[in-house]
């Protein structure tokens, strides 16, 4: 029985050699209604940084909930939370907590055209940001004229658009994930803050994927660039719902009661996933969490690199530590893969033939392999799968 609108909660649809009664997680494992297990490479779309059910999350959420889950007031944690938020995130000047990536980087849209005084918005083809009004273009939503779209890694691109001062915000995300993981170019990021801060332009660091996955600090503190308001969503709150709006004080105090940017939510700041940001930035600080997941990231894309030059593939694989991105039909994307001519047809053959051997991938092929130590004990295995099913690949495209 599915009563569900299209059969699914989400725009990707499900392949039909994808399961699609998945019932439990454990560590690199999903498990179906049968029992089958899976190796997961997706990883709730980036929010798993320690791997499904981790027993320390689990305990930690099990305690919280006893002690009653949900309360209009202010509490302990959300003050204790913005500190270390603020302590962690070099943009943190001042914290809002929200739901979803969606909610944050909305406001932070408001937040940058009360701020300015300014309606347009500019961002990156292939990136994303939500579902709300401002940034998808949607049957059923009004003409967007506010919102101009440029490339990534394109320098010249941003500057030409940037120079009658007239942008409200520049929101981006610092490594491109939405359009196949895509890094910036070495100075990319450094040249945009200079642009920014000469044109009066607020530039929004989307850290929603990146956020404490590629550094406890975010793809800001890896690259040493401060953007003026940071979103963060996913991997804080290892997949219970929370979201973080941050940056300069004197931004985010438009925000009421103290200024005049609204801003609500029922479920903001929900003291589980409050908790759960707790243990989980405990964990990062105490584990060695980055080096083991960088170590894996490129263990996995130098042995793909090698298969597909030895076996002569028209595809790539690139990304930054534990995200990367299989594809076919060019040899690199420096803009993201939707600027390019991919090959969808192999991506998804490929991705079956991986589902045959019981690994699912993301199934979407602008989508990002995200990583987990809990990958390590099953590399090998997923290894031999990519070597075999790129095999086929070869047999049936090139
Ligand atoms: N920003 C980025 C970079 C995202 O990847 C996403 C979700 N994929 C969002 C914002 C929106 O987050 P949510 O789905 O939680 O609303």
């Amino acid at each position: 029985m599915n009563y569900l609108a299209g059969k699914v909660n989400s725009p990707i649809p499900i392949p039909s050699y994808y399961p699609s009664d998945i019932v439990s997680g454990t560590g690199a494992y999903v498990i179906n209604k049968d029992g089958q297990r899976y190796i997961d490479l997706w990883m709730g779309y980036g929010a798993l940084l320690f791997g499904h059910a981790d027993i320390e999350i689990v305990d930690a959420v099990k305690n919280e909930i006893e002690k009653g889950w949900f309360f209009s007031y202010q509490t302990s944690l959300e003050k204790e939370l913005s500190g270390i938020i603020n302590s962690i995130i070099p943009s943190a000047e001042t914290v809002r907590f929200a739901t979803t990536g969606s909610d944050a980087a909305a406001y932070a849209i408001r937040l940058s055209r009360a701020q300015t005084n300014r309606k347009k918005v500019l961002s990156i083809i292939g990136g994303y940001h939500g579902v709300h009004e401002n940034m998808i273009p949607s049957k059923g939503i009004l003409d967007n004229d506010f919102l101009n779209l440029v490339p990534f890694n394109n320098i010249e691109a941003i500057e030409e658009k940037l120079v009658n001062n007239d942008y409200a915000c520049l929101v981006m995300e610092p490594i491109l994930a939405n359009s196949g993981c895509t890094p910036p170019e070495s100075d990319y990021l450094k040249k945009i803050r200079d642009i920014c801060t000469k044109t009066g332009t607020i530039l929004v660091f989307d850290e929603v994927v990146t956020g404490f996955r590629v550094d406890l600090g975010g793809a800001q503190k890896l690259f040493n660039v401060i953007p003026d308001i940071s979103v963060f969503s996913k991997a804080i709150a290892s997949g219970f719902p929370l979201s973080v709006i941050c940056g300069k004080k004197e931004i985010l105090e438009n925000f009421i009661p103290s200024g005049q940017v609204f801003f609500a939510g029922t479920f903001n700041a929900s003291p589980i996933s409050l908790v759960v940001a707790k243990v989980v930035i405990n964990k990062l600080k105490n584990s060695n969490f980055y080096q083991t997941n960088i170590e894996l990231g490129d263990n996995l894309m130098r042995y793909i690199s090698d298969q597909i030059l030895e076996l002569g593939l028209l595809a790539s694989v690139q990304g930054v530590a534990s995200m990367l991105t299989i594809a076919f039909g060019c040899k690199t994307f420096n803009s993201g893969v939707v600027l390019e001519n991919i090959n969808i047809s192999a991506y998804n053959s490929f991705i079956s033939k991986m589902a045959k051997r019981n690994i699912l991938l993301p199934p979407l092929h602008t989508e990002t392999i995200f990583l987990s130590p809990v990958h390590s004990a099953v590399l090998d295995d997923i290894k031999k799968a990519i070597r075999e099913s790129l095999q086929e690949i070869k047999n049936e495209y090139y």
